[in-house]
């Protein structure tokens, strides 16, 4: 069993208007893999320097085109939405069909950019709806009459230290339950709607039906940001039949766009926005300390304890955390001077998230 580190990506996005009336200066560069960071109170200061996977630049460089998406004008390092599939979600992909489980999860503070890597506004399709699609393109050519495949969809959102169904439309009070398997150990969400699904358009259908029915809350920083962390299903199996009955490789691919990252002081949450700011930190700061100790023990360190059990998104992540699953971290940045401090400390968080180890093995197992 091969160990193999997370990959971590960073991506800058544009200005917003809110960066652009307040005459934002961009505090980030990027040379390669190299994402450096000035701090705008100390301007003789050298740069803080993080060096990832990948280092996305789609702060410039782009236009707009007549359908509405945005694409690198010539001869400039704007990275676009096909660029960045290209590089992870082609690789989640891959993996789905050698067998091996996936996860993909962004980090950032609201208005950063994750839903737009993830999930994509309108033409300008994110990695789950361009990994979907190529998915069915790619199933659409076996002409192995001894093999067939099967899809199963789920979407869910952790609210409050609750975990709701967005394919269902009576979730109990309290939401729906998290188990542990007593054989495999691993979590699940008992009674979570797993729907078959034959096509792409079949999937867009289930998101929207699911984005429709997250819980939506306002804050200061962005009117309609969900405070909830958002969790892509997607079970894939491949059934091969062989001379002595039918083996199946199975791959689950999770694509998780987590709530904002800011402390919930500094969006001037009160009373119930508060309580939401306090609990998302908790599934924030678990995964934090989850991060860490599985840093602490790639670097060597005895005893240490993981503590997947504090959260419930710990425990929902927990494969794809130290575990049998190929993962992909994107943390998403803003560009602007007044945004320093929560950039500063997602690059902190992504530089520990490298460290994590997997042990990835393929999922083929006899069908009885
Ligand atoms: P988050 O999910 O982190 O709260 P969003 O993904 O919704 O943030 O992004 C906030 C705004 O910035 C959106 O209007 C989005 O279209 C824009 N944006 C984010 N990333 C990019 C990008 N790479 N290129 C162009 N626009 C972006
Ligand atoms: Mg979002």
């Amino acid at each position: 069993m091969a160990l193999e580190a997370v990959k971590v990506a960073v991506r800058v996005r544009p200005f917003n208007q809110r960066e652009i009336d307040r005459q934002a200066k961009c505090v980030i560069k990027m040379d390669g893999q190299m994402t450096m960071i000035y701090n705008p109170d100390a301007p003789n200061e050298d740069p803080k320097k993080f060096s990832f996977d990948y280092s996305y630049w789609s702060h410039d460089g782009f236009r707009m085109t007549p359908d509405g998406s945005a694409e690198p004008v010539r001869g400039s390092t704007y990275a676009c939405q096909r660029t960045v599939f290209d590089d992870l979600g082609q690789g989640v992909l891959n993996n789905a069909f050698e067998g091996y489980n996936c996860s993909l999860f962004a980090y950032g503070q609201t208005g950063s950019g994750k839903s737009y890597s993830v999930v994509g506004y309108g033409v300008n399709r994110g990695i789950i709806p361009i990994t979907c699609d190529e998915l069915f393109k790619t199933m659409s050519t076996n002409n192995d009459p001894n093999k067939r495949y099967e899809v199963l969809f789920s979407m869910l959102e952790i609210y409050n230290e609750q975990v709701r169904d967005l394919l269902s439309k009576d979730n109990p009070k309290g939401g729906l339950n998290v188990r542990q398997n007593p054989k495999l150990g691993m979590f699940y969400v008992e009674g979570l709607k797993k729907v078959p699904v034959g096509s792409y358009s079949e999937i867009e259908k289930r998101m929207e039906q699911g984005t429709q029915s997250r819980t939506v809350a306002s804050t200061n920083m962005n009117a309609t940001s969900s405070r909830a962390h958002t969790v892509v299903t997607i079970v894939f199996d491949q059934i091969i039949k062989t001379n002595n009955g039918e083996t199946k490789k199975s791959s689950t691919m999770n694509l998780v766009d987590l709530a904002g990252s800011e402390r919930a002081d500094s969006t001037g949450a009160t009373g119930d926005r508060l309580k939401e700011g306090a609990n998302i930190n908790k599934s924030l700061s678990a995964l934090g300390n989850v991060i860490s100790a599985l840093a602490d023990l790639s670097m060597g360190k005895k005893k240490v304890m993981v503590p997947y059990r504090d959260s419930i998104l710990t425990k929902l992540l927990q494969n794809a955390l130290g575990g049998n699953s190929k993962t992909i971290m994107i943390a998403a940045l803003s560009p602007a001077d007044i945004n320093y401090d929560e950039t500063l400390s997602t690059l902190r968080y992504a530089d520990r998230a490298k460290k994590i180890q997997n042990k990835a093995v393929i999922n083929e197992n006899p069908l009885d």
